[in-house]
């Protein structure tokens, strides 16, 4: 039994990183491909919208997103491994990777999609559910995705959505576990076929 090399987390595990920390890193993992696309669409945007001798480009009310940002960000981002599982099993610095796209992701996120603000819609919600929620057990869900998202599901609709594949659970110990974004996008299929 060895500890988790994630730091500041001592939770007893038999690999590098505990459960806990596998799903965390998976769930900052998730993005990393949309983002380092992004992030060089971003690159290009910004190259375009810069006036000469003038300032950067962005949203109102966000700071401008510096175009050495975006690139050192890309380059970052890069470095991480696709799936947490494999570090967890093989790198003894796998709690470093983790406390890197801690750092990382986030910042892309916000440099890519913009600040966190105001729900606009469903389509736009659930991509933006799938940057800040982490995966979360039924009980914890149904309040977060009234609240956040502004939709009712039960117990049984996510029952119903996992016996039929439409969803599929994250993590099933102690407790089953979904993404956010999984359960609103399963919510929207079956939306559909009303
Ligand atoms: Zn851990």
């Amino acid at each position: 039994m060895n500890s988790c090399t994630t730091p500041d987390c001592r939770r007893v595990t038999t690999l590098y990183l505990c459960t806990q920390c596998i799903v965390e890193l998976d769930g900052l993992l998730d993005d990393t491909d949309d983002l380092i696309r992004l992030l060089a669409g971003a690159r290009e945007g910004m190259a375009v919208a810069r006036k000469p001798g003038g300032g950067g480009g962005g949203h109102p009310g966000s700071k401008p997103p510096g175009n050495l940002d975006a690139m050192l960000l890309q380059a970052w981002l890069s470095q991480l491994p696709a799936r947490a599982f494999g570090e967890a099993t093989d790198n003894p610095k796998a709690g470093d990777i983790l406390y890197m796209a801690r750092i990382w992701v986030p910042q892309a996120r916000e440099l890519v999609w913009g600040p966190e603000d105001e729900i606009i819609d469903h389509a736009t919600n659930r991509e933006r559910v799938r940057d800040i929620a982490p995966p979360m057990p039924t009980r914890q869900l149904l309040p977060w995705l009234r609240t956040n998202a502004k939709i009712a599901i039960t117990s049984m609709d996510i029952r119903d959505w996992a016996r039929r594949g439409k969803l599929r659970a994250v993590d099933t110990e102690p407790q089953p576990t979904y993404h956010p974004h999984e359960v609103l996008s399963a919510w929207h299929d079956t939306r559909g076929q009303k």
